[in-house]
C-alpha cells in the first residue's frame, strides 16, 4: 500500500503562544511494501506526522492517500492501520494471547479461527511461546513484540511504529530492531518508522527522510543520503562518529582551509563551511595539508587521530549542549581524559577539534605530524551562509 502525503501541514495554535507550525508542506511519496524511517531531531514533526498517517490528528492542510485512497476525512479506526507506540501500551492484567486478541473484539471473528490467527502471529514475532504470560512477566523486547503483533493481528493496510525502541537497553534495541526488519520483510506490509536515532534509522530502512523544523530536507536511500547530502544539516546529522567541519573558501577553484589545499572546486570563489567525513582522510608523503596529532585511539584495524586545528567550526554533537542541557557526549569524555593527561586548564568548548579515521598500519603516535590528503568523495563542500551545498 503506497502512502501518498500532499502539501501536508499541521499548526498547533495556543492561546498563550504563537502558532507552531510542526509539519511544513510535505510531499513525500511512501513506497509500498517498503520500510520507510522518518529521521530527525527532537521537535522536528515526525510524531505529528505519523499522527496524521494514523488519523489520530487532523492535517490544517494537505491530503494523505493510501494507495488512490483519499483517506484524509478517515477516522483512524477505519484507515487500516497498525499503531506502535515506545511505551508498549499493554494491558496489564491480560495475558499475552488476551492482549494480541484485543482488536479482533469487535470484529466479528470466530473465536477459534482469533486464536489460531493470534498464534501465528505471536509465533512471528518470536512470543508464541508466552501466550498465556502476563506483560509484567515479561521482558522489555517480549513486550514491545507483542505491542507488534497486537499491531498485526488485524492485518493492517499500514504498519506505524512510533520510537518503538526508545524503552529498550542497547542490546535489545539491536536485537529487536532486526527483529522489526524481518517481521516487516515477511509480511511485506508498508512501515513507517520514527525515530531521532539516525544509527537505527539507516540500518533498517529502504528509504529515509530526514526532516527539520517540519520541513523536508532530504529524502533517499540511506547510503545515498549519507554519500550525497544536499545541505549542511543533513551532513550533520547523519554520520556516528559526525562529520567535521572546517571554515574554508574556494578561491581561483581551490577548496582551502587556512593555508591548506585540499580539493578542486568548480564553484565561483565563496566563503564554505567544508565538511570531511572521519574515514576521509589519507595519510600522503607531500600534501600542505598538515598537522600534529594529539591524541590516538585505536580500536581493531582502526585508529582515530584527534587533531587540534584552528578552523575546526562545529565540534562532535550534533546538539547545541546549551539547548539540550545536555554537556557529556563521547567526545567530552574523552577530552577530559585528555586535558588531564595534558595538564591542560582548557576548557573543553576551546577545543577546536576533528578526527580522523586511518589504517592502524600507519602507527601514528600523539604528537606525530601527519599529512592528509582528503578522498573527494568523503568531502562536501557548503556555502557559509546558507548551509547549501556548492
Ligand atoms: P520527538 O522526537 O521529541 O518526539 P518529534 O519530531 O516527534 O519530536 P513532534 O512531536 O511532531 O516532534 O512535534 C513537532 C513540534 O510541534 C514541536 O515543536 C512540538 O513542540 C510541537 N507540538 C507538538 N504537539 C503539539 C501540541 N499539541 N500543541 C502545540 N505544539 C505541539
Amino acid at each position: 500500500m503506497e502512502i501518498t502525503l500532499q502539501n501536508l501541514t499541521k499548526v498547533f495554535q495556543s492561546k498563550k503562544e504563537d502558532e507552531v507550525v510542526a509539519v511544513d508542506n510535505l510531499d513525500i511519496v511512501i513506497p509500498s511494501g517498503k520500510l520507510y524511517g522518518l529521521l530527525g531531531p527532537s521537535g522536528c514533526g515526525k510524531s505529528t506526522t505519523l499522527f496524521m498517517i494514523s488519523g489520530l490528528l487532523k492535517p490544517t492542510e494537505g491530503k494523505i492517500y493510501f494507495g488512490e485512497e483519499d483517506v484524509t476525512p478517515v477516522p483512524p479506526e477505519d484507515r487500516g492501520i497498525g499503531l506502535v507506540f515506545q511505551n508498549y501500551a499493554l494491558y496489564p492484567h491480560m495475558t499475552v494471547k488476551q492482549n494480541i486478541m484485543f482488536p479482533l473484539e469487535n470484529l466479528k471473528i470466530d473465536k477459534k479461527e482469533g486464536l489460531k490467527k493470534a498464534q501465528e502471529i505471536a509465533d512471528l514475532v518470536g512470543i508464541g511461546h508466552l501466550m498465556d504470560r502476563k506483560p509484567a512477566q515479561l521482558s522489555g523486547g517480549q513486550q514491545q513484540r507483542c505491542a507488534i503483533a497486537r499491531a498485526l493481528v488485524k492485518e493492517p493496510r499500514v504498519l506505524l511504529l512510533d520510537e518503538p525502541l526508545s524503552n529498550l537497553d542497547a542490546r535489545l534495541r539491536l536485537q529487536t530492531r532486526e527483529e522489526i526488519r524481518r517481521i516487516q520483510r515477511e509480511t511485506g506490509i508498508t512501515t513507517v518508522f520514527v525515530t531521532h536515532d539516525q544509527e537505527e534509522a539507516m540500518s533498517i530502512s529502504d528509504e529515509i527522510v530526514v526532516l527539520d523544523e517540519g520541513v523536508t530536507q532530504q529524502v533517499g536511500q540511506p547510503q545515498d543520503v549519507y554519500d550525497k547530502p544536499n545541505n549542511l544539516f543533513v551532513a550533520k546529522f547523519l554520520g556516528t562518529p559526525p562529520i567535521n567541519l572546517f571554515d574554508g573558501r574556494i578561491e581561483n577553484g581551490k577548496i582551502m582551509i587556512g593555508d591548506a589545499y585540499i580539493g578542486k572546486s568548480e564553484a565561483e570563489d565563496q566563503e564554505v563551511t567544508v565538511g570531511i567525513r572521519p574515514e576521509g582522510f589519507k595519510i600522503v608523503e607531500r600534501s600542505s595539508f598538515q598537522v600534529e596529532v594529539e591524541f590516538v585511539e585505536t580500536i581493531g584495524r582502526d585508529t582515530t587521530l584527534i587533531i587540534n586545528h584552528p578552523n575546526v567550526e562545529v565540534q562532535g554533537s550534533f546538539e547545541d549542549p546549551e539547548e539540550e542541557g545536555d554537556v557529556t557526549t563521547v567526545e567530552d569524555t574523552e577530552f577530559e581524559a585528555l586535558n588531564l593527561e595534558m595538564g591542560s586548564g582548557k576548557s573543553i568548548q576551546d577545543q577546536k577539534t576533528f578526527r580522523a579515521i586511518v589504517d592502524a598500519d600507519y602507527g601514528v603516535q600523539p604528537g606525530d605530524t601527519v599529512k592528509f590528503s582528503v578522498k573527494p568523495h568523503k568531502m562536501h563542500v557548503f556555502n557559509k551562509e546558507t548551509g547549501e551545498l556548492v
